[in-house]
């Protein structure tokens, strides 16, 4: 790709609420030419400033060659928490190719004397601790899509979902009922919605941030266990944990990013 300014090309790894805001805010400054990428999980998105594009790149050996080819002098890892391929691939070519490259994760949740947590390390554990439990339960399930399958094969429980599509499961099972929603969600909503599903349990990433907060706040006020996924293990690469914090590292990186 030809260089057609001197902007410098950034580029952010979305997906995430954090990814949209950190594109429009660098959207206003002159410097930068901003490029968001979305693995395109979702067909409806939020419009976002700058450039986009959608799709995996198909593994280190192609992001490193798109990385070249457009003249990337940056990367902002802004991809959710549990998105840990995506995190280490953009680690490893970013090492290998010595391009500054930062990830924004927002802080964990952290459990208070009041909350009932069932900490689990995977989705696997959740799964296994769930299988368990003979009782048939009324489970909210918060994990996404991808891993909806893996919980209603537990044919004994009945699962609620919440999403923002349809989730590609045809024919749906016949123990799981989907909501159609999109946060961020209040707390008298979560409540709500935990009485009116007559809910025992809720499984949960530690995903963290404020959008889907209200649903451990609900949980406290009604006493409600969660089964809590810690987050995966990721590279050891810097982390940003605010907006703030990105733009203070590209300030200070601002002189020295080649392009
Ligand atoms: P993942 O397991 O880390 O990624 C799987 C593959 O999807 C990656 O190897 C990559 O494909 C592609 N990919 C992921 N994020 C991408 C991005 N921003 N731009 C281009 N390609 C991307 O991620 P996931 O858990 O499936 O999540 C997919 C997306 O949904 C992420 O962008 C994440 O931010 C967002 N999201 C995830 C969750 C969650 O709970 N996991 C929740 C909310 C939003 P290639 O190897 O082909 O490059």
């Amino acid at each position: 790709m030809n260089k057609t300014t001197s902007r410098k090309r950034i580029l952010i790894l979305g997906g995430t609420t954090e990814a949209n805001e950190l594109a429009n805010s660098l959207a206003q400054d002159p410097h930068f030419d901003v490029i968001t990428s979305r693995a395109g999980v979702t067909k409806t998105r939020k419009a976002v400033s700058g450039k986009e594009r959608i799709g995996g790149f198909g593994g280190v050996k192609r992001l490193k060659e798109y990385l070249r080819e457009h003249q990337i002098v940056a990367v902002i890892d802004a991809t959710h928490p549990f998105a840990q391929a995506m995190t280490v691939n953009a680690f490893t070519a970013c090492q290998d190719m010595v391009i500054p490259h930062i990830v924004l994760s927002r802080p964990k949740w952290l459990q208070t004397g009041e909350d009932n947590w069932i900490k689990v390390q995977s989705l696997e554990s959740a799964i296994d601790y769930l299988q368990a439990i003979k009782k048939p339960l009324r489970i909210f399930v918060t994990t996404g899509q991808k891993e909806l399958n893996n919980f209603t094969r537990i044919s004994h429980h009945h699962y609620l979902a919440r999403m923002i599509e349809a989730p590609d499961i045809n024919p749906l099972p016949l123990n799981l009922e989907v909501l159609f929603e999109r946060g961020p969600f209040s707390l008298e909503n979560e409540i709500k919605l935990l009485h009116n599903h007559k809910i025992d349990i809720i499984v949960s990433k530690n995903s963290g941030g404020n959008a889907t907060v209200a649903k451990l706040h609900a949980a406290r006020k009604l006493d409600l266990p969660i089964v809590m996924i810690s987050r995966p293990i990721l590279p050891a690469a810097q982390i940003a944990e605010s907006l703030a914090e990105v733009h203070s590292w590209l300030s200070d990186h601002g002189k020295t990013l080649q392009n």
